[in-house]
This record gives C-alpha cells, sequence and structure tokens, in this order.
C-alpha cells in the first residue's frame, strides 16, 4: 500500500496526509446542554416490612426458626437452612465492628450527596443479630473508638429512601 493510499474510511492518518476529508462538510459540531430527570416506581419487596417500620422508629431484623441466626439487614431466607424467616424487633443498641471514613460521596442519591464529607459508614453488630449492619454513624471523628457501643437514631426529616430514617450515633450521646 503506498503512501497517501486510503487504508480506512476513517483512518486520520490517511485523511492527513492526503489532505482529503470526507466529512469536512460535517465538522461543524452544535452541542446542547439537556437535562434528564427520571421518575420510576421500585418495589421494596419482601424488605418492605422493615423499611415500613423504620418510619415508626422500629428497628426489625429476621430470625432463623431453625439456626436462630438473626439477620440485620433482614433477610427473607436463611442462606444456610434455607427456611422461610421471621421478623424480629431488636433494640437497637449496639457495638462499632468495623468503619471506614468516606471523604468522596459516592453520590447515589440525594440523600448521600447531601452528607457533609468526610462522613463515616460504620459497620455495626447490634445487639441480638447474628450478623453486621453498614449504615452512617454521625459523630466527632476523633472519638470514634472500635468496640464502642452506638444506637440507632432515627429521624423525622423528610428523606429520598427509608433507609435514611435511621443511622447511628454513639451510645453515650444519650
Ligand atoms: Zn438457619
Amino acid at each position: 500500500m503506498s503512501e497517501g493510499q486510503v487504508k480506512s474510511k476513517f483512518d486520520v492518518q490517511t485523511i492527513e496526509t492526503t489532505g482529503h476529508d470526507p466529512w469536512a462538510d460535517f465538522r461543524e459540531v452544535e452541542k446542547l446542554s439537556l437535562e434528564f430527570t427520571q421518575q420510576y416506581r421500585h418495589s421494596l419487596g419482601k424488605y418492605s416490612k422493615f423499611f415500613i417500620e423504620l418510619e415508626n422508629k422500629k428497628f426489625l431484623a429476621t430470625q432463623c426458626g431453625k439456626c436462630e441466626k438473626v439477620f440485620a439487614p433482614p433477610r427473607p431466607l436463611c442462606p444456610d437452612c434455607l427456611d422461610i424467616t421471621i421478623w424480629k424487633e431488636l433494640a437497637g443498641t449496639g457495638t462499632l465492628e468495623t468503619y471506614s471514613v468516606i471523604h468522596f460521596s459516592p453520590g447515589t442519591n440525594d440523600d448521600v450527596r447531601q452528607l457533609e464529607t468526610p462522613y463515616v459508614l460504620a459497620y455495626v453488630l447490634l445487639d441480638g443479630a447474628s450478623t453486621l449492619f453498614p449504615h452512617v454513624l454521625k459523630t466527632d471523628l476523633d472519638s470514634i473508638e472500635m468496640g464502642m457501643k452506638v444506637k440507632i437514631e432515627y429521624t423525622d426529616e423528610p428523606v429520598d429512601h427509608p433507609i435514611h430514617l435511621m443511622h447511628f450515633v454513639p451510645l453515650e450521646d444519650e
């Protein structure tokens, strides 16, 4: 293939060497700024009762009737026994098992975007639960200690998603 010969319709190098631009009449590009919003309905399915009771300031886990493991967040099925679980209210106190300090918000929804960074994502073993529950821990960063006792605090403020009806705070703030 000799220099300047068209190798492909879209070969920019060839266009530069031949000086021929087949797209010349289409190079003027207009850019528009458009906004896209979408409303949709999302079912919380078998987890609905958990979120409904958050509005009533109650924290529900589920328990397997066979192995008696308590799942928080709730699971409709025990992953070990495959039994359908039953709802069980927990007191809402627990222990900080691990945490991350978040400096850059993932911004997945307005509630998260509105959180002032840095904020703390805590993994809490709620009293009476067998699994860790992840959520925001609102406290002074300097006061965080592994193993500290925390409790659920509920909000009366309007939220985009019912999971933001709750967060953790240190228990001693009571
Ligand atoms: Zn089980």
